[in-house]
């Protein structure tokens, strides 16, 4: 912590140059208590370490579960200097006795503003709790993320691990994860979060230098387009189907097998790329191509297929643990049937289905067959192609 409350119950910040300047002094004649817990702290006054406050003893303290690297302080403070600098109404460490929560800053705009920067995983379900704490007293959190938590296969591919998924946020309505480095200054804001499966994600990434004046992010370079990198992620995902498979696809290809249907052949219109893809943690390829195998492909042409019966199927898919959604605090009202809803929509724009009514859809086209794998990669690219005209004209993807 980098504030304390002392003997006449006023809080005081390491930050404040004052403090700093008679800290030595006041170690011996004060005693520091925690604004939350109220137990003693120790001041730690080293050179190596940030300054900074810690629990006497290892006592339990609801709002200091978690210990403080220099890392997370430094960032801490980095952060709230950069909010004072921009003229925000900002408090360090303030305890808000109602919810039993500190953040790490708390800017008092129109609306509250409970800045927290993350840099160790917690369980879940702790991050969830804070979360839904902030929203129901209508203050809205902002979590950063330690950028050393930020893996970067290449320009635009992330490994974003379970956990970070919970800070994901809806901003400028794009998916949104924020990060900062207190070595560099840097706030990273990785935007367009499209993930092919749970271990690989496309977005974009745009760096904010905190020192300077100007308020621009500057885009990271972008090797390819998000959809370039969807084609090539589908390529190497059919090229691999064959030879190995996680549990899930096992029992995809099982399923698969059943039919006729090799992995690595499944028709171009399985595993496309949709707005509300981030909310199903299983990859488009495994759930989309269940979609079609279950509710379109038995179908002759002319027939319906029911929104909702497939919602519900997915349902149980879910609780089978075929499937798997993400938990996102941060949209406290989607639901995965968006997702669902968009692959029908999406199917309709490319022609395959007909849209009766927002609940009902027709089949009138069947998907391209793949006999084998150049076939594939020739059809990929076609309904790519496709998908990205239709959406240049609607969308930023
Ligand atoms: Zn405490």
């Amino acid at each position: 912590m980098l504030t304390a409350i002392i003997e006449d119950g006023k809080s005081i910040s390491l930050l404040d140059d004052e403090v700093r300047k008679y800290i030595h002094e006041w170690r011996n004649d004060y005693k520091f208590f925690c604004s939350a817990c109220g137990s003693k702290l120790v001041v730690k006054l080293g050179a190596k370490r940030i300054w900074h406050f810690a629990h006497e003893t290892t006592s339990y303290c609801e709002a200091q579960a978690e210990g403080e690297s220099d890392y997370h302080l430094t960032g801490k403070k980095q952060l709230y200097e950069y909010f004072i600098s921009k003229g925000y109404d900002a408090t360090l460490e303030p305890y808000l006795h109602n919810l039993k929560q500190r953040p790490d800053i708390l800017l008092q705009r129109k609306n509250s503003i409970a800045v927290e920067f993350q840099c160790a995983t917690v369980p879940r379900t702790r991050i969830i709790e804070r979360t839904r704490g902030y929203q129901t007293a209508h203050i809205r959190p902002l979590w950063i993320l330690g950028e050393k938590r930020l893996k970067r296969i290449s320009a635009s591919l992330f490994r974003i691990p379970t956990f970070d998924w919970t800070f994901l946020f809806p901003y400028q309505r794009e998916p949104t994860l924020l990060y900062y480095c207190p070595h560099s200054y840097h706030l990273l804001i990785l935007s367009h979060i499209t993930p092919f499966s749970s271990q690989t994600t496309l977005a974009h990434l745009s760096i904010k230098p905190l020192q300077t004046k100007t308020d621009n992010s500057i885009p990271f370079k972008q090797e390819k387009s998000i959809y370039q990198l969807w084609l090539l992620e589908k390529k190497k995902w059919r090229s691999r189907a064959g030879m190995f498979h996680s549990p899930l696809q096992h029992r995809f290809a099982t399923l698969l097998y059943e039919q006729g249907i090799h992995l690595s052949y499944l028709p171009a219109e399985v595993g496309v790329p949709i707005p509300s893809l981030y909310m199903i943690e299983t990859s488009a390829m495994m759930w989309q191509a269940w979609i079609w195998l279950t509710f379109i492909k038995p179908l002759p042409l002319g027939s319906v297929i029911h929104l909702n019966k497939v919602i519900d199927q997915f349902k149980r898919a879910l609780q089978s643990g075929l499937f798997k959604v993400r938990q996102l605090p941060m949209y406290p009202t989607t639901h995965y049937s968006i997702a669902i809803k968009e692959y029908l929509e999406l199917l309709t724009r490319l022609s395959y289905l007909q849209k009766k009514n927002e609940c009902i859809f027709q089949k009138i086209q069947a998907f391209n067959q793949c006999n084998n794998i150049e076939q594939a990669f020739h059809y990929d690219q076609e309904v790519m192609g496709k998908i990205n005209k239709l959406n240049n004209n609607v969308s930023t993807f």
